[in-house]
């Protein structure tokens, strides 16, 4: 959203509620079943200007480890410096250049700003609970359903070793 700040920067008012839609940009395998909302808050306290937002974006997606569909709504927090284009130097900007948005004549855009926190601070990989303990590698049965057959035949991996030694002596007969 571009942001008037006009009414700020002259002094008329101290704040500006910020409440609106972003949509975001594609995560792969995850739906954004709506655009984030965003809501916050610019203040101006003596000339020293900062941006304070929440960003709420419902997704749907599933569980890297078992697949099951995993839903949920991602939040982020933003908090910024807000300075007019011009009066940091090159220098503070290269240094310090994340901790501020700059506004461009009288107005302020955050919806890039926004939209890369988003990209950078999603999981890369989304999963049902914490310690999901997967699938069985052998049978595919998602292990918190339960032990399935082939847990019980879990050998130790030498005695693997003997085991295909063996399958390969039937193969030539
Ligand atoms: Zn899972
Ligand atoms: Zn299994």
């Amino acid at each position: 959203m571009v942001i008037d700040v006009g009414p700020l920067l002259r002094g008329e008012v101290k704040k500006i509620n910020i409440d609106y839609m972003l949509t975001a940009e594609p995560v792969s395998g995850v739906d954004f079943e709506s655009d984030a909302h965003v809501t916050g808050v610019l203040t101006d306290n003596a000339g020293y200007m900062r941006l304070g937002l929440k960003a709420e974006l419902k997704y749907h997606g599933e569980c890297a480890r078992c697949l099951a569909p995993v839903d949920g709504v991602f939040s982020l927090d933003l908090e910024r410096t807000v300075a007019v284009e011009g009066v940091l130097s090159e220098e503070e900007l290269e240094e310090n250049g994340d901790e501020y948005v700059l506004i461009h004549g009288s107005v302020l855009d955050v919806d890039q700003t926004l939209c890369e926190e988003l990209m950078l601070a999603f999981p890369t990989k989304l999963l049902c609970e914490e310690d999901c303990p997967g699938l069985c590698p052998k049978c595919g049965k998602p292990r918190r359903e339960g032990s399935c057959d082939c847990s019980d035949k879990e050998i130790d991996p030498r005695l693997a070793i003997l085991a295909t030694l063996f399958d390969k002596d039937k193969d030539s007969d």
